[in-house]
């Protein structure tokens, strides 16, 4: 299997009727990164960069994140980045911070929240991944946003970082991108306010899916009331890509779902183009949508997604084309 995969490696990732979907790959720390060309991935569509917080046992200093950024796009050439801000707190904790316990973690002063709340600590972020992308394009993209304003919030402090950066002498990046994670249902029903906002958005279904079904995403007694391949979560997924679409913004999903080959197809059937999954999954799902015919998914997908019975049924039907097909 293994050996079959890596024979995809230099392929891309085109439906038997002719859609290209981009597979790019989630990375955090350096030792991802050889994975990049091992798994034939487009780019890096999640960075974490909490990682090397969480892995630190003091708080990791400007110059220790630039060169880390900048070893990381070293590394990967011409092929796309895509670095998010903090996701701290919550069940993240950093042991040299201070932070008070929360009765609900998930729910507290985690990610934007508490980088918007602690200007200092993000701004200095920012600050490290401008330089270390001097020249090049970046994207940043910001974890948890409950409001569109927050966008617009972290907006101006990048804006001043980038002022900073050119009046102290060094060279900006070539371009500079900010998105959005859509992660938060609040943003389902601000969705063109929020494209208008961001230059991209990217979907992590994980907490997307937590924060929908209240079903914590790592307690195995829920664990069946997590399931993405659901009406309710596909129309909400489907009705993401619709309003980036009408706003002429790229839209991804980076949450482990995309690395799940049959929960890949959905994805493709309500209208992504491009996922973002582990370094490993990138071979199994490359080799699922190889097969794949989209019209002949949407025959069967688009009924189950519109009809309003009580039974859901979409995992099986699904389960049932994929080895018919
Ligand atoms: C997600 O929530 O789907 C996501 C990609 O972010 P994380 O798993 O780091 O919370
Ligand atoms: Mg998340």
């Amino acid at each position: 299997r293994q050996a079959q995969y890596r024979l995809l490696r230099h392929k891309p990732a085109v439906t038997k009727d002719g859609v290209r979907v981009a597979l790019n790959m989630n990375a955090g720390l350096l030792v991802d990164l050889p994975h990049l060309a091992e798994a034939g991935a487009e780019g890096i569509g999640l960075f974490r960069t909490e990682l090397q917080f969480m892995v630190a046992s003091t708080m990791p200093r400007m110059n220790a994140q630039t060169q880390l950024y900048a070893s990381v796009l070293e590394a990967t050439g011409d092929r796309p980045v895509t670095f998010r801000t903090l996701d701290i707190g919550g069940d993240k904790v950093l042991p040299y911070m201070r932070s008070q316990p929360e009765d609900n973690p998930a729910l507290g002063w985690r990610a934007i929240r508490l980088g918007l709340d602690r200007p200092a600590l993000l701004r200095m972020q920012l600050r490290a991944l401008l330089r270390a992308a001097a020249g090049r394009e970046l994207r940043v993209m910001l974890p948890m946003v409950t409001e569109v304003s927050e966008i617009r919030q972290a907006r101006g402090l990048l804006d001043r970082e980038i002022t900073q950066l050119t009046r102290h002498g060094h060279a900006p990046p070539s371009k500079i991108l900010l998105g959005s994670m859509i992660e938060v249902p609040a943003l389902l029903f601000q969705l063109d306010a929020l494209m208008a906002e961001t230059d991209f958005v990217s979907v992590g279904s994980n907490d997307l899916l937590q924060y929908m079904t209240a079903s914590d995403r790592g307690n195995t007694r829920v664990a069946s009331r997590f399931d993405p391949i659901s009406r309710h979560f596909l129309r909400a997924l489907r009705s993401i890509v619709t309003a980036a679409e009408r706003a002429g913004k790229p839209v991804t999903l980076c949450g482990e779902i995309a690395g799940r080959p049959l929960a890949a197809l959905a994805l493709v059937g309500i209208g992504f183009r491009s996922l973002s999954m582990s370094a490993a999954s990138i071979g199994p799902v490359k080799a699922t949508l190889l097969g794949l015919d989209i019209g002949k998914l949407r025959a069967v997908l688009d009924p189950l997604l519109a009809s309003d019975s009580g039974e859901d049924g979409i995992s099986a039907a699904l389960l049932a084309f994929a080895e018919r097909e």
